[in-house]
Parts: C-alpha cells; structure tokens; sequence
C-alpha cells in the first residue's frame, strides 16, 4: 500500500509542478515548453491512474493506466479549448488556463479520493499533503499567471459595453456601428473613383490606400496619434465605420474576421463567396482576381502596386501574380521580408516611398503595414496596452510621410488622388476571426467625401 500512496504523492507533485509552469508558457506560447507541461501532466495522470489501478489489485495495471493516461490528455486539449470558446468567445488564453486549471483541480481531487477508497485503508497523512499540494496548485497558478494580468484585463475591461461607450466619444465617424457600411465599399470607392470623370485641370487618377492591418475601430480614440486620420478629413474626407466578416453584428458571420479574407473582399469587392475564401484552410484556393490586375485590363490604370510584409499574401495571390508575369500585366506585387534591414514594415514604407517618389508612380498603390495586428497579437489589441498605442502611432507616422510624400510630388496639382485609411479586421484580447464586436468593426477613412 505504501507504494500506491508514494505514486500518488510523486504525481501530485509533478501536476503541481507543471501547474505552475503552464499559464506563462501558454499565453506566452512558448511551444517547447508547453510540450513538456502536457507530457509532465500525462505522466502525473499516468501514475495516479497506476496506484488507483494498484491498490485496486487490477490486472494489467500499467496498461490500464496508460490508456486512462491517454484519455486524460485527450480530455484536456479537447475539451479545454471548447469550454473556453463557450465562456469567453474566439481567443483567450487566460480563460483556456483557468479551465485547465480547474478540471485538473477536480481530476485530482476524485482520484485522490478514488486511490484512498481503494485502498481500503483508514486516511493517512500522505493524501493528505498531496491533497494540499494540489490545492495550492490553484492559487500559484493564479499568481503565475499574474504578470499576464492584462489579459484578464481585457475579458474584464473590454465588454461589449465599453467598446459602444468608446466609439460613441469618437466624433469622426459619420455614421454608427448600426448602420455600419460594408467592407466592399473600399472597393466600390476606389473603382467609382477611377471611372469617374477628371475634374477640372485634372490629367491622371491616382490612388494611394494605407492599410493598418487589425487597427480596432476604436483606436481612432487615440487622436493624439491620428494625424494621418486628419490629414485626410481636413483635405474634405469623410470617415466611416465599417464591418467586415461578411455580415453586420449581430448577424452571423459569413466569413472569419481574418486578415487573408479581409483584404481580398476589398481587393475583388466581393465577400468570400464570391472570391473563394472564407476561412483559414482555403488560402490556396482563390482563382478571382483582384483589382491590382483587373482594373489595368479594364484599362482603367496603367499600373499597379501591392507594399507587403506579410508572407501570406504570397500564398493568396501566388497564381495571380504568375498570371501578371506570364500575360505582362504591370502590376507590382512588392514583398518586404525585413532581411533589407529593419522589420518588415519598415521595407513596406520605404518600397511604397520610392514609388511614390517616381515620376510615373503607379496609379494604384496599395500598401499594408503589419503594426497593429502583430502588436495585438503579442500583446493584446487594445489601446490600454502601451504596445498597441505605440502600433497605432507607428501606422499613423508612416501614413502620414507617405500622404505628404503624395503631396510632395512635382505633379500633385494635375493629379486626382483618392487617398484612402482602412483595416481590415478588428481584434479581442489576443486574436481575431471570430465574431465579436471587436473584431467585426473595422473603419474608412478617405480624403474625399461621400
Ligand atoms: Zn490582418
């Protein structure tokens, strides 16, 4: 008997031990580790199931262990993830961590409790102290989880509530989220514009649009750092909140809030039924092409220009942009890696400069920074969090030297430009696609009014 009770009290330790470690290495997402937590945990449950199977004087205990061991982790990467997109919507570590974290709590208590049983035995010390150990597995979690307060913070802070309170104190928007335009209209405007007749003393069409790539809707609340937003609304611009995902909230989504699907409905003017792509699995699929290479066929502009860092989009219009190659289309697909120095952004601004710094410069020059959307990604998309301040500043200041590169140009007076700010999802805590407020609304900013 002695043996079952020191099986017990070593997998109580190693769970205890995993515990603690497991809340920074999951939202953190350090993988390494986090492979080691899961197979420490398993060995735990391995061994708790091996003293019950013990002291129950099984046959072929091992083997019954091993297999109570397996349903154990199945049970924990499966189930977590539901319960926690149940509770807490798309994307939330911290709420996988408490789920975890209390199924493991009362797995552990009922097998203590089933080893004792079995056992057959009047209670000892042992469960006693592996009780305890477990039971203050709880609160170290919590206190590990500690520096990643933040995160709680936002399941907290950023409500539904709080984010209509936020918007309605942005007085750029000339409209509600109620009566929020789709994300199609960045193309209908850009295709309006291009058809549309020149003005006055007008010889070219142009367009200039600068993506922020997950910018929230209401980050425009941080108007210390929107000159660029301004710029444009003081040239006569309007701003517009817009949604994407293919349908209003609260109306199902259509498509996943995501970046690939965003783009392309703005690129094609069409949801992902239309151009083929609806959620994460489907990137390779897109045979539609985007205005980059129709609007030159229907010869409403020379030429083109795609600014890029992300490496996704080489994926998605990977056949387009052999399909430019092949057929001469003189459509610019400009990848920035970062390896010329800087981070991938910094190649995407200084690509879209010099083309805008030519004298031919392309007629449509599209260009994505990645800022926001990594910033949200690391750290949280909201702009409580210093890192998605300084995102949302680092967009803002390279749309503005480009916007004032634009400007700059010897031919800006005979030009018509159509200069354009948008995103293309939103985000909740750390992610997006899924359905929330947060990462439903996104925004139009131009410099013309309509
Ligand atoms: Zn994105």
């Amino acid at each position: 008997m002695k043996k079952t009770y020191l099986f017990a009290l070593i997998a109580s330790v190693l769970a205890l031990v995993a515990e603690c470690v497991y809340p920074t290495v999951f939202i953190k997402w350090i993988v390494p580790l986090y492979a080691v937590c899961a197979a420490v945990l398993a060995a735990a449950a391995f061994l708790l199931f091996y003293a019950l199977f013990t002291a129950k004087a099984s046959v072929k205990p091992a083997v019954k262990a091993l297999i109570g061991a397996a349903a154990y982790l199945a049970v924990l990467m499966g189930v977590t993830p539901l319960v926690n997109n149940g509770i807490f919507g798309s994307v939330a570590p911290w709420g996988s961590v408490l789920v975890n974290s209390l199924m493991n709590l009362v797995f552990w208590l009922v097998m203590l409790r089933l080893i004792r049983n079995a056992s057959g035995e009047p209670f000892k010390w042992k469960p006693l102290v592996c009780l305890i150990l477990v039971l203050v597995g709880l609160p170290v979690t919590v206190l590990t989880t500690a520096p990643n307060i933040k995160a709680t913070g936002f399941i907290v802070s950023d409500t539904v509530k709080n984010y209509e309170a936020r918007i309605k104190t942005i007085d750029i928007y000339k409209n509600t989220m109620e009566t929020a335009v789709p994300q199609t209209q960045v193309y209908d405007l850009i295709m309006d514009h291009l058809r549309s007749p020149l003005p006055a003393g007008k010889t070219e069409k142009k367009v200039l649009v600068l993506g922020w790539d997950g910018c929230r809707a209401d980050a425009m609340c941080l108007a210390e750092n929107r000159q660029a937003v301004d710029l444009l609304l003081n040239d006569g611009g309007s701003a517009y909140i817009a949604y994407c995902g293919g349908a209003n909230y609260p109306a199902p989504l259509r498509q996943v809030t995501a970046t690939i699907e965003g783009w392309t409905t703005m690129f094609t003017g069409m949801w992902g039924d239309g151009h083929g792509i609806t959620g994460f699995d489907n990137v390779n699929t897109a045979q539609t092409h985007t205005f980059f290479t129709t609007a030159i066929e229907e010869g409403l502009i020379d030429s083109s220009a795609f600014c890029f860092s992300w490496s996704g989009h080489l994926t998605t219009y990977g056949k387009e942009m052999e399909y430019d190659r092949a057929n001469g289309v003189n459509a610019a697909w400009l990848y920035s890696d970062g390896e010329e120095g800087g981070d991938g952004d910094e190649g995407t601004f200084r690509k879209a400069l010099a083309e805008l710094q030519k004298t031919d410069c392309p007629d449509l020059l599209f260009t994505i920074f990645e800022y926001c959307d990594y910033y949200g990604h690391t750290y949280g998309f909201w702009g409580e969090t210093p890192e998605y301040v300084r995102a949302f500043r680092l967009s803002n200041e390279k749309s503005v030297s480009l916007i004032e590169a634009v400007k700059a140009r010897p031919t800006y007076e005979t030009e018509d430009w159509l200069i354009l700010i948008t995103s293309d999802h939103g985000g909740y805590v750390r992610g997006h696609g899924g359905d929330t407020l947060m990462e439903r609304m996104m925004f139009i900013v131009t410099n013309k009014e309509w």
